[in-house]
């Protein structure tokens, strides 16, 4: 069986959701994972921001906004009055839950809950327009089976388990349809896998079903070899293998959710990349080897941190650096980039929940400096250290450029530089023309 999953562009609106329809109805058996439509999920943060901060009327208002937006789709979505209403029973009970949290208590797992109600409306609303035309159609409720633990991580045996029950209970069906993005929390809370997460859905269910294929549906025709959104002229790349493509998810290329890779590469599941507004054409990444040498891509990851700690200790001792990684580790804070020197260390995190704590106790090591708003500028390909020449190359495309940062020989498929955040388009460009146009 394969794995399909579409976009909040690719089911943006009724039309959308209906070339969906046809473009998955060709009789083969296949799970279908939708996102909300676009901009939903947004619409959705906006509203838990204003109850975070307290401010009921202006959420009453964006809710009552997004809430007038479904019921015209409603409209244009469904024949038939009685889907019409069966349409509107599915919006209501979403609203209803999202209105709850105007009058009562707000805290995160409410922010879990509302977030949630983009893919439940989507998929609802989905599944019933596929009945309507006559599909044999089954929904697979996300939440009694994708599952993430006490780190956030997967639980990658609960869900082959639960998703297996969940079919059982669901019975034979041509198109199972089911939600991205949700998942419930180790405390059996809802959560989800983060924003984006629902291409991670499409690998997670494709590893616990050991799919024959992973399709990621979207509004581009693929790996671009630099951020679309930034820079202009950007080329698709034909051939991409799992690790370049993880490299650029992680550091920051949207395409595709930074974890997505991985359940597929352990088991080898290629994994597609389709274009909802052309068919016809794809991208497949597989398990092999990254063909061609040089650079392949570039990609930007926003709001990073880096902490720089200088110490006169740090001189001649050992130990020094592992005491500023057990201050990370013991806050469960990631470490992206690091750069030495003599008596200087920076690292950089994307999470910083608990920066001041972790700041706290690195104060006792010397003198701790931090800088927000930092971009790290990811460069993937087959780099070869020994080629001379080579780092000169991308340094010289970066002149000019207020470097903060660099990483170099720490992977031969990746070369990292950090800039304030205000001169990532510069960067990007810069990468561009002088690099991959040139
Ligand atoms: P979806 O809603 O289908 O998940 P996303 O908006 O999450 O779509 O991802 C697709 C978008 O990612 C593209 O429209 C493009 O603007 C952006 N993007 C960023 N970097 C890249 C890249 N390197 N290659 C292709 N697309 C990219
Ligand atoms: N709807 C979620 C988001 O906008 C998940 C996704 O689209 O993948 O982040
Ligand atoms: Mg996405």
């Amino acid at each position: 069986m394969k794995v399909l999953k579409f976009g909040g562009t690719s089911v943006g609106s009724p039309g959308n959701m209906r070339a969906v329809m046809d473009l998955i109805s060709d009789g083969e058996q296949k799970v279908v994972v939708l996102s909300a439509m676009s901009g939903t999920t947004n619409s959705l943060v906006e509203i838990s921001n204003y109850l975070h901060k307290k401010n009921k009327d202006t959420a009453r208002i964006f809710i009552g906004k997004l809430e007038s937006k479904y019921k015209e789709v409603l409209g244009e979505l469904f024949t038939s009055d009685e889907n019409k209403k069966l349409g509107l029973e599915v919006v209501r009970e979403s609203f209803d839950t999202i209105k709850l949290f105007v009058s009562g208590t707000f805290n995160q797992v409410g922010e879990n809950t509302i977030l949630a109600q983009g893919e439940l409306i989507s998929t609802q609303l989905f599944a019933l327009l596929m009945n309507e035309n006559g599909y044999k159609t089954g929904l697979l409720p996300a939440l009694n089976f994708m599952r993430i633990d006490e780190d956030k991580v997967a639980d990658s045996q609960f869900i082959r388990n639960n998703i297996k029950a969940v079919l059982k209970e669901v019975g034979e069906a041509d198109y199972y349809i089911t939600q991205g993005f949700i998942c419930k929390n180790a405390n059996n809370e809802i959560d989800n896998l983060q924003r984006g997460g629902s291409d991670y859905t499409a690998s997670l269910i494709g590893a616990a079903i050991e799919a024959e294929e992973i399709q990621i549906w979207t509004d581009i025709d693929g790996f671009h070899d630099n951020d679309p959104r930034f820079v202009e002229n950007t080329k698709k790349i034909d051939r991409l293998s799992f690790n370049e493509a993880a490299e650029l998810a992680y550091f920051g290329a949207k395409i595709l959710h930074p974890q997505t890779v991985l359940p597929a590469r352990v088991q080898n599941i290629p994994v597609r990349l389709k274009n909802t507004m052309n068919p016809m054409d794809s991208v497949t990444l597989r398990n092999a080897e990254p063909d061609g040498k040089g650079i392949k891509a570039v990609a930007a990851k926003d709001e990073i941190t880096a902490v720089k700690i200088r110490s006169a200790r740090m001189l001649n001792a050992y130990g020094f650096l592992k005491n500023i990684f057990e201050i990370f580790e013991k806050y469960r804070t990631p470490i992206d980039m690091i750069s030495t020197s003599e008596v200087a260390v920076s690292i950089t995190i994307d999470n910083t929940q608990k920066l001041t704590e972790i700041k706290e106790e690195l104060d006792k090591f010397g003198t701790v400096e931090i800088d927000s708003n930092m971009s790290i500028v990811c460069i993937v390909g087959d780099i070869i250290h020994e080629e001379r020449g080579f780092a000169s190359k991308v340094f010289h495309a970066l002149n000019g450029i207020p470097i903060r940062m660099i990483s170099y020989g720490g992977s031969k498929f990746n070369i990292s530089v950090l800039v304030p955040t205000t001169h990532k388009k510069e960067t990007l460009q810069a990468l561009s023309n002088n690099l991959l146009n040139s």
